[in-house]
């Protein structure tokens, strides 16, 4: 039997399943769901440093960057931030073709941008034109606000929206029930890899462990069959122990018998916690 979401196999007379994971995962992406949509409408700064929930978005967007299927949502997440700030009103097909090299079709992609209330997108003759919302302008100001106008702050503010859209995209996935489901996913498939990796980091502190290590890490998506040029990409992104440029979700490396062992940043535990108690009230 194959899972349906990250593929992982067992042996049983069905074809297809959702492992245990994937069902406890599901959940956890569903309240983190709730959660940020009910602090994106209330809240009235989007500073990433006072809402854990968004820092926890921000720090998975890196993810979206080393996996060539979702780093168009990063790169669409910087140009869209940056006509954002400068009052850009309208974003044609043609100059995003001119700024954005990719051989994917745009149509899927600025789906999630629409569902993520990022854009809006109209037609005029037979071509697409995106209008940012009040809600990316919003975001691009709030970065920039003390004038840092730094390649850092860029790359911050990139991951918060990536991150924010690549959580439409595992929500599709958590609702997932069937095989055939999947046909009306993105590019009709999986992004088992995001998945895989948000399954590993995430799951692993919502059940209140401090920290992880390489081992752990390789066996779990081992499993799900992610080549290990990839995991080793993330280990290396993980290992970068700076806030500003990449991640903050790790707060401590280090060495136990020779395996690199990680340390989960204090808002990782804090934000989980709000999450599970969530989950006791549903
Ligand atoms: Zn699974």
């Amino acid at each position: 039997m194959k899972c349906i979401k990250c593929g992982r196999t067992k042996s049983g007379k069905k074809k297809f399943f959702i492992c245990e994971d994937c069902r406890k995962f599901s959940e956890i992406i569903l309240q983190i769901a709730e959660e940020t949509e009910s602090e994106i409408s209330s809240a009235e700064s989007l500073d990433i440093e006072t809402h854990d929930i968004f820092r926890l978005l921000t720090d998975i967007g890196f993810t979206t960057t080393l996996n060539p299927h979702t780093a168009i949502f990063h790169n669409l997440s910087s140009v869209l931030l940056d006509k954002a700030l400068r009052d850009q009103s309208e974003v044609s097909e043609e100059e995003l073709n001119k700024e954005i090299r990719t051989t994917k079709s745009w149509t899927d992609a600025l789906e999630l941008f629409e569902d993520a209330e990022l854009i809006e997108v109209k037609t005029e003759r037979y071509k697409r034109i995106l209008i940012p919302t009040k809600r990316i302008e919003k975001i691009a100001k709030e970065f920039y606000m003390d004038g840092a106008l730094s390649d850092q702050v860029d790359k911050r503010s990139a991951h918060f929206c990536s991150g924010y859209v690549m959580l439409q995209l595992l929500k599709k996935v958590a609702e997932m029930k069937e095989i055939t489901d999947k046909e009306s996913l993105p590019y009709g498939q999986r992004p088992r890899t995001l998945w895989t990796i948000a399954m590993f980091l995430w799951i692993n502190a919502f059940e209140k462990n401090e920290g992880f290590d390489e081992e752990q890490f390789r066996k779990f998506v081992g499993k799900r069959g992610i080549p290990t040029s990839t995991w080793s990409r993330i280990i290396r992104g993980l290992e970068t122990v700076d806030s500003r440029a990449t991640q903050g979700m790790i707060k401590q490396m280090g060495f136990k018998s020779g395996i690199r062992t990680f340390k989960y940043e204090d808002y990782v535990p804090r934000v989980m916690e709000r999450l599970r108690e969530r989950g006791r009230m549903r």
